[in-house]
């Protein structure tokens, strides 16, 4: 009863998306899901044929193809967005025991006991939930961040909410006469081009997925130091400008730490090059336990590492660094054989009224020398001059 020219362009449309899909997939593999949302479109196609050569075959084999292809497309799509949100993969014997329920009912209903109304309820049963399982999976994440998630969980939840409310139109569209047979034609052709438009946007949905992982990668590739995972110079002085920025508006100041690990050559000459990079990760570690959410940490450097504290004050800022000196001499980092002791010096500053990130950094790093030349695993602090000149220290620890 579905119209063979829409049919033809479905068909040739999930073909398509498949086609593009694939091709994506084969030159990056490492998008989360993608190879899912492909054999997801490639059960569709399947799907669509199926509809297409119904006529041609007997009606029980239509109907459990049709069913079971629709329901896997559905089902590898709550996969395909499973896998990219990072979520444990589902138990396949739900997927087994559920599709193959379906088809023998659907069975039943064509051949046992024939039953138009519950053979269209079933059609759209699976798929429905599935769908609708996959718009909870993706609707997840800050709105502002990741909109792509949100537009495909919207798509593909209306889409699962209209098959499930599919056989309710049909049944309201009931030919109880011959202008009620027009009625149902147009509504199955209505159906079979909401799932058209569907079909686009959820290969549409697919590929902004991919792209907004693309994206991320990209970014963090370019924002995070590999070795300790935390911001590099670049992204660190981008974010100390925006956060001056900020800060200007509401009259506050930002206070800036740099940090310098002592003798840590003397830590490469004695234990390798390897536990030296374990220390920095060692260090990374400890300092990440001194900070509240919005303090950042960067490398700077080598063994020099940075950190703002928005709404900290000098105060907070010079109790920070203390801690966090106290806590690199108290923990040493603990390797297969022996424990390797480290210290750090710490310079801190105030981003005054007109400083740039680069100003209060060099600031900070004048401090950090100062400690060092104090005698190492101190703090000292540096604050702007009210007068143009050297800068003033007034603190010490
Ligand atoms: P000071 O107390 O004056 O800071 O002395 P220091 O030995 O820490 O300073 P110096 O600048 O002489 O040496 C820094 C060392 O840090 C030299 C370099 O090999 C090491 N380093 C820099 N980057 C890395 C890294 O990524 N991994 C490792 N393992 N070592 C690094
Ligand atoms: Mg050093
Ligand atoms: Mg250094």
């Amino acid at each position: 009863m579905h119209s063979p020219t829409l049919l033809i362009l479905a068909a040739i449309l999930t073909a398509l998306i498949t086609s593009v899909l694939y091709a994506v997939w084969f030159f990056n593999k490492t998008i989360p899901g993608l190879r899912l949302w492909m054999l997801s479109f490639l059960f569709g196609s399947v799907f669509t044929v199926s509809l297409l050569v119904r006529d041609w075959i007997a009606e029980v084999f239509a109907v459990a193809i049709s069913q079971g292809t629709i329901s896997m497309a559905a089902y590898f799509c709550l996969l395909a967005s499973r896998k990219y949100m990072g979520r444990q993969p589902v138990s396949h014997l739900y997927a087994v025991v559920g599709i193959g329920a379906l088809i023998s009912a659907s069975v039943y209903f064509t051949v046992v006991q024939p039953h138009l109304g519950m053979r269209f309820l079933l059609a759209g049963l699976g798929a429905g939930i599935c769908f609708l399982l996959t718009a909870f999976t993706l609707a997840k994440g800050e709105l502002r961040r990741v909109p792509a998630r949100y537009l495909l969980a919207m798509v593909v939840g209306l889409h699962g909410g209209f098959l499930l409310l599919r056989p309710l139109l049909f049944k309201l569209a009931a030919p109880t006469t011959v202008g009620g047979q027009m009625d149902l034609n147009l509504l199955s052709q209505f159906v079979v081009l909401e799932a058209i438009v569907a079909a686009v946007l959820l290969g549409f949905g697919a590929l902004i997925l991919a792209n907004e992982f693309i994206t991320n990668e990209l970014r963090h590739l370019a924002e995070v130091d590999p070795l300790t995972n935390v911001f590099n110079r670049r992204a660190f002085l981008t974010l100390l400008d925006k956060a001056i920025s900020s800060a200007e508006r509401t009259q506050t100041l930002v206070p800036v730490l740099v940090m310098d690990l002592d003798h840590f050559k003397k830590v490469n000459d004695t234990w390798g090059h390897r536990a030296g990079d374990d220390a920095l990760r060692h260090f990374v570690l400890l300092a990440n336990r001194c900070l509240r959410n919005e303090d950042v940490l960067g490398r700077l450097g080598g063994e020099e590492f940075a950190i703002f504290l928005p709404n900290a004050g000098g105060g907070g800022a010079i109790a920070v660094a203390e801690r966090l000196r106290a806590l690199v001499e108290a923990q040493p980092l603990v390797t297969d054989q022996h424990p390797i002791h480290l210290t750090v010096s710490v310079g801190a500053t105030l981003c005054a009224d007109g400083d740039t990130a680069d100003a209060a950094l060099q600031r900070a790093d004048e401090a950090m020398y100062l400690a060092k030349k104090r005698g190492r695993n101190r703090v000292e602090m540096l604050v702007k001059p009210a007068v143009p000149g050297m800068p003033v220290a007034i603190t010490t620890a």
